[in-house]
């Protein structure tokens, strides 16, 4: 459960991404029609549903969808379970999604939701049943070629699983079947693909390996921070970790610990598995005050829990040269503007975490066709599309200097401008 970074305001979001968004569509000039389609959101679904708790009591929740655009395929996006969540969350959340998918030349929109819960405080058969409601709540506002939930904080395979099960039970029985690719990041047993687990760690740590080959660097001895160590940030320290790089700090929901000898990635993420999910009291590190965790002596910072963790506030204190964004928004207008003005490296959200909704393409493409692909040939696929995306952004962002976000913006905006001049606007 990642919330420790509760304590900053995550509110705000929303104009983050729309100044993102403003500020590329600015420089490549977008056509003023399609800026109004694209500062907008298609479809916003909040939805209240009850759910019976194990002491017998009723619990009414509240779900959110926000579909915010399909020009180029099936909207696509996570669900959250978060106190944080709130229809304006969901909304910016949703924007970068289309940016992400856009940006990587996927088949697909942009969508994200979720409930605003701590679902630390459930049981697992509540989450079951919460999770199945939910779904049962959203019915055919989600859909294999309609608008495609995945994982996202604070939910996991398990919870793919529940609502694979709870759509398809809800379909007559000759359409279940063909029903599975409505959710992607399932378990391996039920339709899920080899690789989804590790794929936006994995990405991550893509990104800073091609960054740092573009800047003739080697990782072996580089020291990283690590802010969340759910999927995103134990995934990404695993491979930077087998690279020789040095995990010296670590943040979550409950705490933070540094050790400046280095923190042992599987050790850690042992220990967590035994000390329901926190880093907590950790053995081979120091507990650090919160504040301080940005202004970490590192190399490398990753910050992979939630929105608008570094801002004008603790910018100007970072000391690593790269920030690389597992989260999705973790990274303010002005905070960046800071980092950059200081020379440090920026490889934005939506392409340093892009790795889990490709994943999640080759997952569905899969249950689509009937195939099951091996760990290596997922892996390869990867490899390859991160290569070819991180290529294009980095080499535009050394015309802006070195402003790859706003490259990565420009991208993914022109592609969907292209499909809406080439299409029209119906009737
Ligand atoms: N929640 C992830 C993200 O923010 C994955 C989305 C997906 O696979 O659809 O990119």
């Amino acid at each position: 459960m990642i919330t420790n970074v509760k304590e900053r305001p995550i509110h705000g979001m929303l104009e983050n991404v729309m100044r993102q968004f403003n500020h590329a569509a600015d420089i490549i000039n977008l056509n003023s029609n399609i800026r109004k389609i694209l500062s907008i959101t298609n479809n916003e679904l909040i939805i209240h549903f009850p759910v019976k708790m194990d002491n017998g009591e009723i619990e009414v929740f509240t779900g959110y969808r926000v579909q915010h655009n399909n020009a180029l395929g099936p909207y696509k996006g996570g669900l959250r379970y978060h106190p944080t969540v709130d229809i304006e969350t969901a909304k910016a959340l949703a924007m970068w999604m289309t940016w992400k998918t856009a940006l990587v030349g996927l088949p697909y929109g942009g969508a994200k939701g979720g409930l605003k819960i701590d679902p630390s405080k459930y049981s697992t058969s509540e989450l079951e049943r919460i999770t199945r409601r939910f779904t049962y709540a959203l019915g055919d506002n989600i859909g294999p070629e309609h608008d495609i939930p995945a994982p996202d904080v604070n939910t996991n395979a398990q919870t793919m699983a529940w609502i694979l099960d709870t759509y398809m039970t809800t379909k007559p029985p000759t359409e279940r079947a063909k029903n599975r690719h409505v959710v992607t990041g399932k378990p391996l047993g039920s339709g899920g693909s080899e690789g989804r687990d590790r794929a936006t760690g994995y990405g991550v740590f893509l990104n800073i390996k091609f960054w740092a080959e573009r800047k003739s660097m080697i990782l072996k001895d580089k020291r990283f921070i690590v802010q969340g160590f759910g999927n995103v940030g134990y995934w990404a320290a695993h491979f930077l970790e087998n690279e020789g790089a040095k995990l010296v700090g670590v943040q979550d929901a409950y705490g933070s610990i540094a050790n400046d000898n280095g923190i042992d990635v599987e050790k850690l993420f042992n220990y967590m598995q035994q000390n329901k999910n926190s880093i907590l009291n950790y053995p081979d590190a120091a507990a650090l005050d919160k504040d301080l965790f940005f202004e970490l002596d590192c190399d490398i910072c990753i910050p992979a829990a939630l929105g608008n963790q570094i801002t004008a506030a603790n910018a100007g204190k970072i000391k690593a040269f790269l920030i690389a964004e597992g989260a999705n928004g973790p990274t303010d207008v002005e905070g960046e503007e800071i980092l950059l003005n200081r020379g440090i490296g920026v490889i934005p959200d939506i392409l340093c975490n892009s790795g889990g909704v490709m994943a999640s393409y080759y997952e569905w493409l899969q249950n689509r066709n009937g195939e099951y692909w091996q760990l290596d040939e997922v892996m390869a696929k990867l490899d390859k599309k991160m290569k070819e995306v991180f290529d294009k952004v980095y080499d535009m962002g050394q015309e802006r200097e070195g402003d790859m976000r706003t490259a990565a913006f420009m991208i993914a905006i022109e592609r969907i401008e292209r499909a809406y001049l080439q299409r029209g606007i119906f009737p």
